[in-house]
């Protein structure tokens, strides 16, 4: 069976002395207790050396948020897939809903940026979700269909190397979590996706995120196709984080 994964995204929130507090306490849970799950934390990229540095030799992965869909060159501001190897970097968040509302981000990005980090030995854990006019539309199936269809077939790849986190984009940040029936009903649509795509669809790694928490996570975690978690507001408290942690058997 697959082991689950946690995954926290820390967005932009943090630095160096809140980083290593959490860090340090995060190491001290998992020491006590080892997690049946893989247990990753998305940090901003200038915190990567520092995360890696905390994290080296411990049971938690590390990963960044974005990644440029270019190779290298004249793009200020970006950083390539190459560089977040330099640091060891095992995943990197692409698509997330705030990038693409925020930046603009389409699915065409979003599948060259997964291109990118997987052809770095990356792993892309690629975010799809509906907003909530698209929901009340009735157009949630049709919404991450679309998404997932992005980056179904990358070039060269196989498709099991990739991650996929449904973050409805209503239930982030809101306190508003989708229903574990909810949540599988659409992870299910996702999953039957693959499979008319990849033998291995049963090996991908299929993630809930949105305003999950201590108190709801073993509830979504028992869904069938939910396969783990990416966790942002309550991967900032370690006690949190590591309740989430100990939810995923
Ligand atoms: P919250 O857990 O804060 O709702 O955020 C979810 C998310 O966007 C993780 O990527």
């Amino acid at each position: 069976m697959k082991k689950k994964l946690i995954a926290g995204n820390w967005k932009m929130n943090g630095g160096l002395a809140a980083n290593e507090a959490l860090l340090r306490a995060l190491r001290e849970g998992l020491a006590q207790q080892a997690p049946a799950c893989d247990v990753a934390v998305a940090v901003p990229a200038p915190y990567l050396a520092q995360t890696q540095a905390l994290t080296a030799g411990t049971a938690i992965d590390f990963g960044a948020q974005d990644v440029s869909q270019h190779e290298a060159g004249a793009y200020t501001g970006e950083v390539s897939a190459g560089m977040l190897r330099d640091f060891g970097v095992r995943y990197v968040l692409v698509g997330h809903s705030e990038r693409r509302q925020y930046h603009g981000e389409t699915d065409a990005d979003v599948a060259a940026k997964a291109q990118r980090a997987l052809a770095a030995g990356i792993t892309p854990i690629v975010c799809v979700g509906e907003t909530l006019a698209q929901r009340e539309a009735g157009e949630t199936e049709a919404v991450v269909k679309r998404q997932l269809a992005a980056v179904i077939h990358l070039n060269g790849h196989c498709i099991s190397e990739i991650v996929v986190a449904y973050e409805p984009v209503w239930a982030i940040g809101t306190g508003r979590t989708a229903t574990p029936e909810q949540a599988q009903q659409v992870h299910a649509v996702l999953r039957g996706q693959l499979a008319a795509a990849s033998t291995q669809a049963d090996r991908i790694r299929l993630l809930y995120g949105g305003s999950m928490n201590a108190a709801n996570a073993a509830q979504l975690l028992s869904q069938p196709d939910i396969d783990g978690g990416l966790v942002g507001g309550a991967s900032l408290k370690a006690a949190d984080f590591l309740q989430i942690i100990a939810a995923a058997r």
